[in-house]
């Protein structure tokens, strides 16, 4: 029953992606998000509908705007993919629930806060604020405990911490997306901590071991390493803890 609807979620889920492409490129901006229809960013022509078309356009565009041949960028067929097989993923695992549609949600803001911090260093007070207010909300709602507020506190405050020890590699942007985290994931807020803290190391090291010392300046983008912990801890977070606790926990 839950693999028809998450089969049935891909088409809108393209659809939610391509909005997500919309808010990612034009908030940072400070354009509306509403008003006039997309354009072009190099030569600023508005685009037809065919040319706007989830992922089929990217495809049958090869890549490039119709009119000035400039790279469109993977980025935005990317972003539609992601976005359709993580809506789907979350109503296949959580069915057409509360906890369905809040974890969608949740994995929606997720893909575009990856986008704009890809594209522009940047995690959207815009975006993050009131998807956290949305996501706290409805999680004391549906599960009145204390333990989505508690986390969304928790997770904020450690990353807190960690950016005024190492303000090179984390932002103000990053403590409220950990908010954001804790809100969505209760306790398991934890296991994407640590997962996005693992999952940057591998870039991290990368770097350091092709630049040096240099490769200090060139402080990454943490978001999309938080939001792949996320979705990780979303999905397992509950298994992940009781291994731990299994294998550590005497
Ligand atoms: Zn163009």
């Amino acid at each position: 029953m839950n693999a028809a609807l998450a089969a049935i979620a891909l088409a809108p889920g393209l659809a939610v992606g391509s909005f997500l492409n919309v808010l990612a490129t034009r908030i940072p901006l400070k354009r509306s998000v509403v008003r006039r229809r997309s354009r072009c960013l190099s030569c600023e022509r508005e685009l037809a509908w065919y040319d706007n078309v989830p992922v089929a356009s990217y495809v049958l565009l090869r890549g490039r705007c119709r009119s000035c041949g400039a790279a469109i960028g993977a980025l935005y067929p990317a972003v539609e993919i992601a976005t359709a097989l993580l809506v789907a993923a979350c109503l296949w695992r959580f069915g057409l629930s509360g906890r369905g549609l809040v974890a969608a949600f949740f994995c929606a803001v997720l893909v575009a806060v990856t986008a704009t911090d890809l594209r522009h260093r940047l995690v959207p007070n815009r975006i993050v604020v009131p998807a956290t207010v949305v996501v706290l909300l409805a999680q004391t709602a549906l599960e009145p405990r204390p333990e989505w507020a508690l986390a969304a506190l928790g997770a904020g405050g450690f990353l807190f911490v960690a950016a005024l020890a190492y303000p090179a590699g984390m932002g103000m942007g990053d403590v409220k997306l950990a908010l954001l985290m804790g809100a969505a994931l209760g306790k398991v807020v934890s296991v994407a901590l640590f997962g996005g803290l693992i999952f940057a190391l591998v870039p991290s090291v990368y770097l350091l071991a092709r630049y040096g010392s240099a490769a200090r300046k060139m402080g990454i983008p943490f978001a999309p390493f938080l939001a792949l912990g996320s979705v990780v801890a979303l999905f397992s977070g509950h298994e992940l803890l009781d291994l731990y606790w299994s294998l550590f926990g005497g």
